[in-house]
């Protein structure tokens, strides 16, 4: 056993924290640590479930005289997102993670580091073994592959947990309470063409648009970052309207869950048109340039003459495609009024995909507000419907209506307040997390989400700030001593 961390307080977290580094645990490959967390519910005595999916749910009794509590669950997922540096020689489904302090943080040697969620889980373990807390009845929930699509949670069963205030420990922000997510919904919309022979005396041309930032569809969509579908349909829709030129393909995108960056499309024309596209293509790069000087300085437009086609796409569907990608909605629709600065609903226009026959378009909804998801969607559904394609949804998972009076967040805000002198900062995240498919099972669970400071989660330069692990347990502590009466 390592003991790189040894001398970080508290040091309880610490130890485990480094245990789990040692346990593999990515995304779907889990089982390792997994044990690892039924070991520590065993040899403390207390009573350790496992369900179908493998999810670890552990009890632990009240302390003497805190019986009156209601029953809390401190809930974290187990998996971590799998990334290395290109020189790096690791296999996550064997080697260990590498700890190392560098000043302030805590970071890993050249892989993703895992504190997101281990040291969340690493807190709850602490929890549970320590015997120098003063709390209610407690339960700890370990969720499994979290990181690929809540998978974990969506298959928890209703009535397994007692708890009635769940305690989720996977945010990232020293100082931020969060008390609500973003559900999700994908629709997908198909158009199916003809090939046509591409018409006498034409030239063909390939488009190619590149160099947008792209992002995260929820955490960034109110960037104004460039959407590559929306300004190739522009394009594409004004070449086929002035210039009458005919599709063949149109690619872009190629997540779901991502603004997408690079677009592609191949068309034809009158070869008596030629200079004039190419004046349009120019003149339109130096306008979507300038647009989006500010976020999208690396956007290059360029239509360049390429092979001609086998055939191009009949001219209804193409008309049709193009109109309504071009209409198709992508950003923001609402702001929450409750929370400032929260977008409330969204929606990405995420990718467009010609096979043989087909253009195959996916977008992706998102809202805090069941009931606008579905809405986002539905409106969504209507547009492409309009223009005939065949339009069907994804199950989509549900959100986390923001709730202001909750009671755990009185006690967990004034426990902020009275530990650090500090206002902590009450938010909402437009993405899915955990908590929103939990609420779904459990409509009567209060809950809320905190956590340390972790930067660059997800990506080789994740970190955790160590200052803020100790607060983090420090909260947690005052907290569990004032979880509210039953
Ligand atoms: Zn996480």
């Amino acid at each position: 056993m390592g003991k790189v961390l040894g001398s970080l307080k508290p040091e309880l977290l610490w130890n485990h924290f480094e245990e789990i580094c040692n346990h593999p645990h990515p995304s779907r490959k889990e089982e390792k640590l997994a044990e690892y967390i039924v070991s520590v519910g065993k040899r403390n005595n207390l009573e350790t479930l496992r369900d179908e999916f493998g999810n670890v749910l552990i009890r632990k009794p009240a302390t003497r005289g805190q019986e009156h509590l209601k029953t809390a669950v401190l809930q974290g997922h187990l998996d971590m997102v799998p990334e290395k540096n290109n020189d790096v020689k690791h296999d996550f489904e064997k080697d260990p993670i590498e700890p190392f302090i560098e000043g302030e943080w805590v970071k890993a040697k050249g892989t993703t580091l895992g504190s997101d969620n281990g040291i969340g889980v690493a807190a709850a373990l602490a929890v549970m073994e320590s015997d120098e807390l003063e709390h209610g009845a407690l339960e700890f929930l370990f969720t499994l592959d979290e990181e690929t699509g809540l998978n974990g949670a969506s298959s928890l069963k209703p009535g397994w947990l007692k708890a009635t205030v769940l305690l989720n420990l996977d945010s990232e922000e020293d100082g931020a309470l969060y008390i609500g997510c973003a559900g999700g919904k994908n629709t997908f919309a198909r158009f199916t063409f003809s090939r046509e022979n591409v018409p006498s005396d034409s030239v063909a041309y390939e488009i190619n648009l590149r160099g947008l930032r792209g992002g995260h569809s929820g955490l960034d969509i109110a960037e104004g970052r460039g959407n590559a579908v929306k300004l190739l349909a522009r394009l594409l829709w004004n070449l086929s309207n002035k210039f009458d030129a005919r599709l063949s393909l149109i690619n872009s995108g190629s997540k779901h869950n991502a603004i997408p960056r690079e677009g592609f499309a191949t068309f034809t024309i009158s070869s008596s048109m030629s200079s004039e596209v190419e004046k349009f293509v120019s003149q339109f790069n130096d306008t979507v340039k300038k647009e989006l000087a500010t976020n999208e300085p690396g956007l290059k437009v360029t239509a360049t003459k390429a092979g001609m086609p086998k055939g191009v796409m009949d001219k209804k569907t193409q008309n049709d495609l193009l109109c309504a990608l071009y209409a198709a909605p992508h950003g923001v629709i609402t702001m929450s009024p409750d929370i400032k600065g929260l977008v409330e609903t969204s929606t990405n226009l995420a990718i467009v995909a010609t096979e043989d026959s087909t253009v195959s378009i996916t977008t992706s909804q998102r809202s805090s507000v069941e009931s606008e998801k579905d809405d986002a969607a539905d409106m969504v559904e209507s547009l492409f419907a309009l223009a005939g394609a065949e339009v069907t949804h994804g199950d989509g998972y549900p959100g986390w209506k923001p709730d202001v009076k909750s009671p755990i967040l009185k006690v967990v805000k004034s426990s902020y307040e009275k530990l650090f002198n500090a206002e902590p900062e009450v938010k909402a995240i437009h993405a899915g997390l955990e908590c929103g498919i939990i609420n779904e099972r459990y409509p009567e669970m209060d809950m809320i989400s905190f956590g340390p400071t972790i930067v660059g989660a997800h990506s080789p330069d994740e970190r955790v700030k160590i200052d803020t692990v100790q607060k983090f347990w420090d909260l947690i502590k005052e907290v569990l001593k004032n979880i509210p009466e039953k």
